[in-house]
């Protein structure tokens, strides 16, 4: 995709396609998989440009907001965050904290019903931990 498709996916979305999350968006698209905050920042470094840290956060909380970027809790403190067509689960490694994708049988949110009176739930995301089949091999 390129960087004038990607700014119109993002006002699509309904955002304004400022050139941090233009770029943001292009990074996660391009790598794939699942990123922490973090390893963004440190991709954006790559990609010869210099954002703080925060700008990088404000941008992942802007695009998950309007569902461009899927972000789920991997352990206590961080968040991963993706581009995904799906909506969907994941399974995290307790030993080595490996993400794995746990497709959701409804395929969009929110796929569970909660007993919160008076609220309107819009997400549900499970969170599957356990030992991954390569940690379950290497004891
Ligand atoms: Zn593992
Ligand atoms: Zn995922």
């Amino acid at each position: 995709m390129s960087a004038a498709e990607t700014a119109q996916v993002i006002r699509d979305a309904g955002l304004r396609a400022t050139k941090p999350r233009v770029l943001i968006y292009g990074i996660l698209q391009e790598t794939g998989g699942h990123r922490t905050a973090d390893e963004v920042t440190g991709l954006v470094l790559e990609s010869g440009r210099r954002l703080p840290r925060a700008s990088v956060y404000n941008v992942l909380d802007d695009l998950s907001r309007v569902d461009l970027v899927m972000r789920a809790d991997r352990g206590p403190g961080t968040a991963i965050y993706e581009v995904a067509d799906t909506w969907h689960h994941h399974f995290v490694c307790r030993t080595c904290g490996d993400v794995t994708d746990v497709p959701c049988v409804i395929g969009s949110k929110p796929c569970l019903d909660a007993d919160v009176p008076g609220a309107v739930v819009d997400e549900a995301q499970i969170i599957f931990r356990g030992t991954c089949a390569s940690c379950a091999d290497s004891p």
